[in-house]
């Protein structure tokens, strides 16, 4: 087995499928994202961010003085908006871009409480699923995307890393080392509201191919998986 990969079932010699789909999942600031995009690339395959749906629905939520606790009027929103993404993998929502808008603190602070009504989920994983199969292949990104919206995927990974690693690279990230302690607390609340929800919490999927991502760089989690794809 590879270094880092701490859990591995599938079977790497099989030749790849098509349409290919492929699934990551994991904690918050695991670098999920950037791993994903990139894989994407090296796979010449559409990128799906979840979590920018969610992001989406909550913007929307906070423009339009929807309560986040309202799980009625959050999953007619749900329905109601069509939410898609541009050629390079940015969200839509009724045509507008907004991801200018989706990384807002105003909007990561309240996400998570938009994402855990049912209401809400059932709506976005049915669009998730339909791009799943509208798309030549595709890596989605986002806790879930491996144990509910693509159980099936032909490839499915949970990349890991410490609280205290996750939150100093989004501190790096937003430029902000100074903030490094106040971020691990964001994150550790994130992860504990996530992994406790009621609808889809946090969790490793069985046959899940878990990769540790302490001390790798985001290329050489991008190499580690295409490893394990059998791709390189
Ligand atoms: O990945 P990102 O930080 O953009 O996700 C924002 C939030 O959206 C997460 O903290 C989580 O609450 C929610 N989310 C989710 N299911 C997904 C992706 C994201 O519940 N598949």
């Amino acid at each position: 087995m590879l270094p880092n990969v701490l859990t591995h079932s599938s079977d790497s010699s099989a030749s790849i499928p098509t349409p290919l789909v492929v699934a990551m999942d994991g904690p918050a600031g695991a670098g999920k994202s950037t791993v994903a995009r990139n894989l994407a690339e090296a796979l010449n395959v559409r990128f799906l961010d979840t979590g920018a749906m969610y992001r989406a629905l909550t913007h929307l939520a906070l423009e339009r003085g929807i309560a986040m606790g309202d799980a009625a009027r959050l999953g007619a929103l749900a329905r109601e908006v069509v939410l898609d993404f541009d050629a390079q993998g940015f969200i839509l929502a009724d045509g507008q871009p907004l991801e200018s808008f989706v990384r807002s603190q105003a909007v990561t602070s309240a996400v998570s409480e938009v994402s855990a009504h049912g209401s809400v989920r059932e709506a976005v994983v049915a669009r998730q699923q339909e791009f799943g199969r509208e798309w030549a292949g595709l890596v989605a990104e986002g806790r879930d995307t491996t144990t509910v919206v693509f159980p099936e995927a032909a490839f499915r990974f949970y990349l890991d890393a410490s609280a205290g690693e996750r939150a100093r690279r989004r501190a790096a990230e937003l430029g902000t080392p100074e903030d490094v302690a106040a971020i691990q607390a964001d994150i550790e609340r994130r992860d504990a509201h996530d992994s406790s929800r009621v609808h889809s919490p946090l969790r490793i999927g069985e046959g899940v191919t878990v990769v540790d991502t302490d001390r790798l760089r985001p290329e050489e989690v991008v190499g580690i998986l295409l490893e394990v794809m059998g791709v390189r």
